[in-house]
């Protein structure tokens, strides 16, 4: 099978990340077994899950890790002009629901995998694919808590998001949470003795971008970014029932994207700060005024040196010869941060198709990562 054959019945599990991937796990388990690779499924807690890894060649040393997540965003509420899981062939363009984000990587890994296990290698590979990735990097700890109690570390790794094929160096944390406001209810006519939870998110929201302001005029600043320093987002807000009623409740969500020279939890202290402020002043009317933020998800970023061997493993695979950061978040800086494992991100297709209706991979940069592999799989019979 060639990789767009392997593409093809990729896009035709659907793995949206609600649904199950074992369908899909079994089949590359399928492939890879009797390829002679050394096979791990390491299953979520009601099996309804799972992340494989898989390693081919000697087991005694370390390898080059190709990472993929095999979860897919959902197609609901787009306008799909062709159908989500089942590839469509127009010319260059592959459609379907992770030709890009990213089963075209996982597609291109298969076909390495074959091809490395037709050669005597010196260097094992090792594949390692995740699920939902797509809802922060959660599948994948488990896998990465397997590794770090292996004989054998990975040597490097390759994660195969969206980047053109460029070497990708860093890409920034996040870090996602809730606050909840609690406030003291009221009719409106007598707001005054009351205690507006709405008004408390408001002064939050004023902290959080006195603290955004700070940070975009600061001295941390990184340049590889479209945006270059550390961002703080509100993304939704609820609260209050009736216009005459003084809220007792509000909640919103918000997040801090964190270059690798700040770190989130100081970020997460300040605005704490900021909230006993907000709670002191309340409390002088309603003493069990309060504000609770809870972090539902936190990954770390990326940031590995240009001089780091990985990225010049990686860029003599394509010829590349600059590197770049990508905005959006990977499950690299879990290799990095968890596993000490050198990583770069570089994978087919743009990210700009990830995520929307009709997404599309090119043949062309299908084929140019089927190259880049092939240059992977000579160099670990060599060995390095
Ligand atoms: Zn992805």
């Amino acid at each position: 099978m060639t990789t767009q054959d392997y593409l093809e019945k990729l896009i035709a599990f659907d793995t949206t990340s609600a649904l199950s991937n074992i369908a899909l796990i079994d089949w590359v388990e399928g492939i890879l077994v009797p390829l002679g690779a050394d096979v791990q499924i390491i299953r979520n807690a009601d099996g309804s899950k799972a992340n494989i890894f898989a390693t081919i060649g000697p087991a005694d040393r370390p390898g080059v890790m190709l990472s993929g997540h095999t979860d897919v965003v959902p197609v609901a509420g787009q306008n799909w002009s062709r159908p989500a899981f089942e590839m469509t062939r127009l010319g260059d363009n592959l459609y379907g629901r992770g030709t890009t984000d990213m089963k075209g990587f996982v597609a291109a890994m298969l076909t390495a995998a074959h091809q490395a296990s037709k050669q005597p290698l010196d260097t094992p590979l090792h594949l390692a694919l995740s699920y939902d990735e797509e809802i922060g990097c959660m599948g994948v700890r488990s896998l990465i808590d397997m590794l770090a109690l292996a004989q054998q570390r990975p040597k490097m790794c390759i994660v195969g998001e969206p980047t053109g094929l460029t070497v990708a160096t860093g890409h920034k944390g996040k870090c996602a949470a809730r606050a909840h406001f609690n406030g003291l209810a009221g009719h409106s006519a007598l707001a005054p003795f009351a205690i507006n939870a709405v008004y408390m998110a408001s002064d939050f929201i004023t902290a959080l971008r006195n603290i955004q302001e700070e940070l975009q005029n600061g001295s941390m600043q990184d340049h590889g970014y479209d945006v270059p320093y550390t961002t703080l987002h509100v993304g939704r807000i609820e609260g209050g029932g009736a216009l005459n009623i003084v809220p007792q409740n509000c909640w919103l969500d918000f997040e801090i994207r964190n270059i690798s020279q700040d770190n989130p939890v100081e970020i997460l202290e300040r605005l704490q700060a900021s909230c006993d402020e907000i709670v002191t002043e309340a409390q002088k009317i309603a003493p069990d005024a309060a504000i609770e933020i809870n972090v539902s998800n936190t990954y770390p970023g990326l940031d590995t040196p240009e001089t780091s061997q990985v990225v010049a493993f990686v860029k003599s695979l394509t010829g590349a010869n600059s590197t770049r950061k990508v905005a959006f978040g990977t499950e690299g800086g879990l290799f990095d941060q968890r596993l000490g494992v050198p990583t770069v991100v570089c994978g087919p297709g743009d990210m700009a198709q990830g995520h929307k209706a009709d997404e599309f991979i090119t043949r062309t940069q299908l084929d140019l990562c089927d190259e880049m592999l092939a240059n992977l799989v000579s160099r670990l019979v060599v060995g390095l």
